[in-house]
């Protein structure tokens, strides 16, 4: 544990001041963009960054425009004291914690339109997400001018859509996805499980263990997108979920269902569990 206090910077000049003298000691600098109310999902890409640069920058925003109206933005966790604590204990060379107003300021009128892969799954049921996504990941990106920046598996859509997105628009950050953490259980860590009742959490673990059943089915030989489908939906139901999104094998680059497995693809599940909304994904090679 380091006893120094962690640098915080609240505004994109003090950023690009900071960013530039990094710079100029032609350090690597690794980034890792949170919304915070940190966990160790969080602190394993903090982790990887601090391994592979030299200067490892979170950020915390809880970026209003993924959200949508009926979404949980206000309730959201903020347990700020206590993230900067981790991120401390962690060595983060420096946290940028920007307002709503230093990202989006009152005559701020672009925003990107995301990639095609973001259309489906999570941006059927939630139609302004990605777009809001796409935005903040790339004006973080920009503030920070990484060489690396890091995001989780455990948001796998996400994941593509950032990587079409710097692809796209020639951005130079490098996108490395790191894995899954989970709880001993198998349930995926996620700041919002702590919304969970607590048999609402039990039944939460049903989300890995239909994947971990499906992909044990697909070593077994079933090769049937649909069967894969109606097996993973019934497990869902059967494990107690409240609604399921969806449950779908799809393929690992492009998320386009596949009638026949092929390698590498995805299996993604969204189920309501209460009022919580929880996604999880397991990597099919
Ligand atoms: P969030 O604060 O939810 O926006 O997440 C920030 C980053 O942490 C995203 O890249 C997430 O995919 C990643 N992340 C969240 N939960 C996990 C987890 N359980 N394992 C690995 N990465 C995670």
């Amino acid at each position: 544990m380091t006893s120094k206090q962690i640098q915080t910077i609240r505004t994109r000049d003090d950023l690009f001041r900071m960013i530039s003298q990094i710079r100029q000691k032609r350090s690597t600098i690794g980034f890792v963009p949170t919304m915070g109310a940190l966990h160790e999902g969080h602190l394993s890409l903090v982790r990887e960054s601090k391994q592979q640069c030299d200067f490892t920058v979170v950020s915390i925003f809880v970026n209003p425009t993924q959200f949508s109206p009926d979404e949980d933005l206000d309730q959201y966790p903020r347990p700020l004291d206590n993230d900067l604590q981790l991120l401390q204990q962690e060595g983060v060379d420096l946290v940028f914690l920007p307002d709503n107003q230093e990202l989006y300021p009152a005559d701020c009128s672009t925003s990107i339109k995301p990639p095609l892969v973001a259309g489906k799954l999570e941006g059927e049921s939630r139609p302004t997400h990605f777009a809001g996504v796409a935005t903040v990941v790339l004006k973080l990106l920009n503030l920070t001018q990484c060489d690396i920046a890091y995001f989780g598996q455990k948001d796998y859509q996400q994941v593509k859509v950032v990587q079409h997105l710097v692809r796209d628009l020639n951005h130079p950050s490098k996108i490395v996805m790191c894995p899954i953490a989970r709880a001993e259980d198998g349930l995926a860590l996620s700041s919002r499980n702590i919304y969970l009742s607590a048999e609402e959490r039990q039944i939460a673990t049903c989300l890995n263990r239909t994947l971990q059943e499906t992909m044990q089915m697909i070593a077994e030989g079933e090769t049937d997108g649909r069967a894969i489908m109606a097996h993973m939906t019934q497990a869902l139901i059967e494990g107690g979920v409240t609604e399921t999104d969806y449950a779908v094998i799809a393929d690992a680059e492009s998320l386009e269902f596949l009638e026949q497995v092929s390698r590498p693809a995805v299996l993604l599940v969204a189920a309501m569990v209460g009022e919580t909304r929880l996604i999880d994904n397991c990597l099919i090679t």
